[in-house]
C-alpha cells in the first residue's frame, strides 16, 4: 500500500461556510438562475469566493499546504454534489447528462430544484442541524459512474495559487444510509445494498484525487454517530468496516480522514480503528472523550492520527479554550497524534463577528463566528505543539471572556429565575378534555371546521415596506397603517371564501422566530449572521444570550385589531418554545430544558393577554418539535419530557373555552406520537398531502384522540387543487376519524405563495368541505331514517 505519508495538519476546520460574507454565492446563483448572469460568470464569481476563502483560512492561522485547509465549497448542496460525483442521478433527469453521463452546471441546479413536472430531489434535515440537504435516490439497477472533474478542478485550482488543501467528500456510507430507495424498487430494498457498488467508484475518486497531488481527503460520515437513521445501526458499522476496509487497501490512494460530526462514534470508534484509515476525527462538543476501549481498539488508534473537534462548529460562543485544550491532550497519550479541529464543519455559524457593529460590543467579546473559531483551532494546534505556555494569553482571555459573561447583567435575572423555581407539576397541565370540550362549543363552529395555518402570502409590498421601515423611510405609524390594511384585506379575504376560523395572517412577521426575538429580553439579532438553510436559502438566526422575559405583549395588538374586523373567531398565533430555540443560536451555558421554559413563560402572559383581549383560539406552532430530537436514542425520552413540558407551561394556563391548536410540519410520527399526545393540544394540525392521508390511519392506530387537521394540499407547490381531489382526501380522512374531531386546512402557512393560487385552493377546499358536510349529514338521515 503507497498511501501519501504526510502527517496530517495540525490544526484544521472541517469545512466553511460557502455562501460568502455577503451572500455572494447567493446572489451569484439566483442571478444565474434569473438568467441575469451566464454561466462563466457564476463559475468565475465562485472561483473568486473559493480562492477569498482560502486566502482567508490562511491569513487567519491555518496552514497554506500541508491539506489544513478544507475544499469544502459547493454550488448547492455536498449530498447533491456527491450523487452527482458518483453518477447517482435519477432516471427522470437522464436527458440531462452528456454522453459519459455526467451533469452540467444547468443540470445540476435542475436536479436541485426541478423543472415543470419533473420534480426535484426531496429535501430534508442534516442530522440535528438546520441546514438541509437534496436526499439521493437510489436504485436495484442504478449505474454508478465517476464525474469527478469539479472536485479535482477546485483542488487543483487551489494548488495553481500555491496551496494544497484536503478535498472534502460525503462519504459512501452516509450517502447511502441518507439515501431513499427509487419508486418501484423492490420491498426490502436498501439503498446500502449497493455499497460494494458505490465504493467502487469513491476508490476510482480516491485514485483521482491522488492523481492529482492530494495528500488528505476528508471522508464525512456523520451516519456513524447517528442511531436515528431509518437504517439499523448494526447495517451502517458493518458497511463502514467494510468501506473502509477496501478503500484503505487501495494500492495509490491519498490518506484518509474519516470525520464523524454531530456526536460521539461510540460503538463506531473501535469499528473505524479496526480498519487502514489514517485518521478519524471526533465530535468532542458534542461527545464525551471516548472511555478506553479493547486493547486491539487502543493499539490500532495509536498508529493514527485522532483528530478532536474541541471548537463547538454548531454554536457561536467563544467558549472555553483551555478546556477544549485539555480535551485534546487527553487523548495524547492514546493516538499516534493529535490534531486540532472544529466538531462539525463551520457552515451551520456566520462569517464574522467584526461585521456585527451593531451589537453590544459586550456581547460580541463572548462570541466566536466562523473566523473567530479558526482563530482558536489555529490556537489550540499551536499550544498544542509547542506547549500551554505559548498560547497563555489567548487561553486567559477566553477565561476571562467566559466569566465576563457569566457575571453579565441579563445573563441571569433573579425574577426570571424565581419564577421558574416556583413552578409545580400543575403549571405543566390543563384541565380535563371533556371539559375543554364543553366550554369550547360555545365557539359555535360546523362540522369540520376550516381554517388556515396562519400566514398569507407575503407580498414584495409587505417585504419593502419593512426594509423601508429598517431603513427608516417609513416611521412606525406608517407601517403600522400599511399592516393593518393588509390584515383588514386578509380578514375580509377569507369571510368572502367562507373559512370558519380566520387568522390575522402575519403580514407584520419578517419571520417566525425573528419576530419573537426582537421583542423578547434575552435575545439579540445580528446584522449579517447568515448561515446556509438550503441551496441558496439563508437565515439569520437569532441570538439566544440572556435570560428570557417579555417586557411588554408582542402579538396582541394584531390579533384583536383582526378580531374586531369579524364576528368569527381569530385565531392567535406563537411560535412555540421549541422552535424558538431550534432556529436561534442558545446560550451553552445551561440546561436546553431551562431556556425553554423561560421562553415558555413569556409565551404563557402572551395567551393570558390574548384571552383577555377577547382571542378564543390560540395557535402555537411547534413545527421544529422532531427537529432538534436527539440522534442518540439514549438521550431521546429526556429531550421528550422537557420540549413536551416547555409546550404546556406555555399552553396550560389557558381557560378551558379557549381552544389550543399546534402546527407541525409533518407527519411521519414514528417516536413523537406520544410527545404529540402529550402537547394536549385541543386541535394539531400536520402535514398530511404527500403522503395522500395516509397518516390518518397512523394516527386512529396510536389512539390519537384530541382535534385533528390533516394537511388536504401541498403549499410548496403553486398547484390549485380541484375541489374534486380535496373532496376525495377528506372523506378518506373522514373515515379514520371521527367528524367531530376533523380539522379541514392546507399543510402549512401560506406566506410563500401566490395570492391567486392561494384564493383559488381555498376557495376550492371550502367547496370540498361543504360536500363532504353534506355527505355526512345524508349519511346520519339515511341511518336515522333505516333505524
Ligand atoms: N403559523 C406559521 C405560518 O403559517 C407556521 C409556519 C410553520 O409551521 N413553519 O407561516
Ligand atoms: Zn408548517
Amino acid at each position: 500500500m503507497t498511501a501519501s505519508t504526510t502527517p496530517f495538519p495540525t490544526g484544521t476546520v472541517l469545512g466553511y461556510p460557502r455562501i460568502g460574507r455577503r451572500r455572494e454565492l447567493k446572489r451569484a446563483v439566483e442571478a444565474y438562475w434569473a438568467g441575469a448572469i451566464d454561466e462563466a460568470e457564476l463559475e468565475a464569481r465562485a472561483a473568486r469566493l473559493r480562492a477569498e476563502t482560502r486566502e482567508r483560512l490562511a491569513t487567519l492561522g491555518l496552514e497554506r499546504t500541508g491539506s489544513a485547509i478544507p475544499e469544502s465549497f459547493s454550488y448547492y448542496d455536498q449530498v447533491l454534489d456527491a450523487a452527482v460525483a458518483v453518477g447517482a442521478v435519477p432516471e427522470r433527469f437522464s436527458d440531462l447528462r452528456d454522453e459519459r453521463g455526467g451533469l452540467d452546471l444547468a443540470g445540476y441546479f435542475t436536479v436541485a430544484r426541478g423543472e415543470g413536472e419533473r420534480a426535484p430531489l426531496e429535501m430534508t434535515k442534516w442530522f440535528d442541524s438546520n441546514y438541509h440537504y437534496l436526499v439521493p435516490e437510489i436504485g436495484p439497477e442504478m449505474e454508478f459512474s465517476l464525474h469527478a472533474e469539479r472536485l479535482v478542478a477546485q483542488f487543483a485550482e487551489a494548488r495553481a495559487a500555491g496551496f494544497v488543501t484536503r478535498p472534502v467528500v460525503v462519504g459512501p456510507v452516509t450517502f447511502l444510509a441518507l439515501a431513499k430507495a427509487v419508486d418501484g424498487a423492490p420491498a426490502g430494498f436498501r439503498p446500502l445494498d449497493r455499497l460494494d457498488d458505490l465504493v467502487a467508484v469513491y476508490a476510482a475518486l480516491l485514485a483521482e484525487f491522488a492523481r492529482a497531488g492530494a495528500e488528505w481527503v476528508q471522508l464525512d460520515e456523520p451516519a456513524l454517530v447517528s442511531e436515528a437513521l431509518d437504517v439499523p445501526r448494526g447495517r451502517v458499522l458493518a458497511a463502514a468496516a467494510a468501506a473502509y476496509a477496501r478503500l484503505g487497501a487501495l494500492e495509490s490512494r491519498p490518506a484518509l480522514f474519516v470525520a464523524a460530526p454531530y456526536g460521539a462514534l461510540d460503538e463506531a470508534l473501535p469499528v473505524l480503528a479496526a480498519t487502514p484509515v489514517e485518521a478519524i476525527g471526533l465530535d468532542l462538543v458534542r461527545g464525551a472523550v471516548p472511555p478506553a476501549s479493547d486493547a486491539a481498539t487502543e493499539a490500532a488508534l495509536r498508529a493514527k492520527t485522532l483528530v478532536v473537534g474541541v471548537v463547538d462548529g454548531h454554536n457561536i460562543w467563544r467558549g472555553d479554550l483551555s478546556a477544549a485544550l485539555d480535551r485534546a491532550e487527553a487523548l495524547r497519550e492514546r493516538a499516534g497524534a493529535v490534531a486540532v479541529s472544529t466538531s462539525t464543519s463551520l457552515l451551520h455559524v456566520p462569517h464574522d463577528v467584526d461585521d456585527e457593529t451593531r451589537l453590544d460590543p459586550r456581547l460580541v467579546s463572548w462570541l466566536a463566528f466562523a473566523d473567530q473559531k479558526v482563530g482558536q483551532v489555529a490556537t489550540l494546534a499551536r499550544g498544542l505543539v509547542e506547549g500551554r505556555d505559548v498560547v497563555a494569553e489567548p487561553l486567559a482571555a477566553a477565561s476571562a471572556a467566559l466569566l465576563d459573561r457569566a457575571g453579565a447583567p441579563g445573563v441571569r435575572v433573579p425574577a426570571v429565575r424565581q419564577r421558574l423555581a416556583d413552578l409545580v407539576d400543575a403549571d405543566f397541565h390543563r384541565g380535563a378534555e371533556a371539559e375543554r370540550v364543553a366550554a369550547q362549543a360555545s365557539l359555535d363552529l360546523p362540522e369540520l371546521p376550516t381554517t388556515t395555518i396562519g400566514s398569507f402570502p407575503q407580498t414584495g409590498e409587505l417585504r419593502a415596506a419593512r426594509a423601508r421601515l429598517v431603513r427608516g423611510e417609513l416611521d412606525a405609524g406608517g407601517y403600522e397603517a400599511l399592516m393593518r390594511a393588509e390584515i383588514e384585506r386578509v380578514v375580509r379575504l377569507q369571510e368572502d371564501l367562507g373559512l370558519d376560523v380566520l387568522v390575522h395572517g402575519e403580514p407584520e412577521r419578517n419571520d417566525m422566530v425573528q419576530y419573537f426575538a426582537e421583542l423578547l429580553d434575552g435575545f439579540a439579532v445580528t446584522e449579517h449572521g447568515w448561515v446556509q438553510s438550503y441551496g441558496s436559502r439563508c437565515t439569520r438566526p437569532s441570538l439566544l444570550w440572556g435570560d428570557v422575559s417579555r417586557p411588554a405583549p408582542m402579538t396582541v395588538e394584531w390579533s384583536a385589531f383582526a378580531q374586531s374586523l369579524s364576528d368569527k373567531p381569530v385565531k392567535g398565533m406563537l411560535t412555540g418554545p421549541v422552535t424558538i430555540l431550534a432556529w436561534s443560536f442558545v446560550r451553552d451555558d445551561q440546561p436546553l430544558a431551562d431556556t425553554a421554559r423561560q421562553v415558555a413563560l413569556a409565551l404563557r402572559d402572551e395567551i393570558a393577554d390574548l384571552e383577555d383581549a377577547g382571542i378564543r383560539i390560540i395557535q402555537v406552532d411547534e413545527p421544529a418539535l422532531r427537529e432538534l430530537l436527539p440522534l442518540k436514542i439514549a438521550d431521546q425520552p429526556a429531550y421528550l419530557d422537557w420540549s413536551v413540558g416547555s409546550f404546556t407551561l406555555a399552553t396550560a394556563a389557558a381557560a378551558p373555552a379557549t381552544q389550543v391548536h399546534t402546527h407541525l410540519c409533518y407527519s411521519e410520527f414514528g417516536v413523537v406520537i406520544d410527545a404529540i399526545k402529550g402537547l394536549d393540544a385541543d386541535v394539531t394540525s400536520i402535514e398530511a398531502a404527500r403522503s395522500r392521508m395516509e397518516v390518518v390511519d397512523d394516527l386512529a392506530e396510536s389512539g390519537f384522540d384530541h382535534g385533528i387537521g390533516p394537511g388536504v394540499y401541498d403549499i410548496h407547490s403553486p398547484r390549485v387543487p380541484s375541489a374534486v381531489e380535496l373532496q376525495e382526501l377528506l372523506e378518506r380522512a373522514a373515515a379514520g376519524i371521527p367528524a367531530g374531531r376533523l380539522w379541514v386546512n392546507p399543510d402549512c402557512g401560506l406566506k410563500t405563495r401566490g395570492y391567486d393560487e392561494t384564493v383559488a385552493s381555498l376557495a376550492n377546499l371550502v367547496e370540498a368541505t361543504r360536500a363532504v358536510r353534506a355527505g355526512l349529514a345524508a349519511e346520519r338521515t339515511g341511518i336515522g331514517a333505516a333505524g
